[in-house]
């Protein structure tokens, strides 16, 4: 893994567990060598979470539409950050920089593009690993709905099991890792090992 998608919020939220859990992943993964690539802004737990990965020496890398500078002023302190014409050359930026994707707490925004990246491995687009960090059961009633949306035959169980959902970052990390490892050896053939 050298680089992962952070998904989150641009408030902060009115629990300050959200903000220190943002900044422990963003530690975590300075720590561990994995760059963050994200929506570039400096506000809320975007702009706090790429804060601390660089504040550790981590690599940040922002991807925000110029049409939104105004709304969510662009961080002025990443290692790299591009200025895209869309929404849409965001998306396709960051999805196509990351090894995997981490949703955090977050509004609409955040919401709207894990359940992108969630449809694109669906439809088999992507076989990178998609997760949520679960801080304080902020997930639990969206992953009620998944299950909710299973039984009544509208997700079949195996697309269900394409969110990762965990609580602790470094367990978090753990099955983003396995995952990666189970597609390779699929990938070169060796899943009978
Ligand atoms: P939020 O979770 O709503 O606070 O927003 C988090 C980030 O998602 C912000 O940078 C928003 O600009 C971005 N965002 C909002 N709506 C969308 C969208 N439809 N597609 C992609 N990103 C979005």
């Amino acid at each position: 893994m050298k680089r992962l998608c952070i998904y989150c919020g641009s408030s902060l939220g009115r629990d300050p567990v959200y903000l220190e859990a943002a900044r422990v992943l963003a530690r975590r993964l300075a720590h561990r060598g994995i760059g963050i690539v994200y929506g570039g802004s400096s506000v809320g737990l975007m702009g706090a979470m790429a804060d601390a990965a660089l504040a550790e020496g981590g690599e940040v890398t922002g991807v925000i539409p110029d049409s939104l500078m105004d709304r969510e002023p662009g961080h002025p302190g990443l290692t790299e950050l591009h200025v895209v014409a869309s929404m849409h050359q965001r998306k396709a930026i960051m999805t196509e920089l990351a090894d995997g994707f981490i949703a955090l707490p977050g509004g609409l925004g955040t919401l709207d593009e894990l359940f992108e990246i969630l449809t694109w491995a669906q439809l088999g687009l992507h076989c990178k690993p998609c997760g949520v960090l679960n801080v304080k059961h902020y997930y639990a009633p969206l992953v009620r709905l998944l299950d909710h949306a299973v039984e009544a035959g509208f997700v079949r169980p195996q697309h269900r099991g394409i969110l990762i959902v965990e609580a602790d970052p470094e367990v978090l990390l753990v099955r983003f890792e396995e995952h990666i490892a189970a597609f390779e050896l699929r990938r070169i053939g060796r899943s009978d090992l």
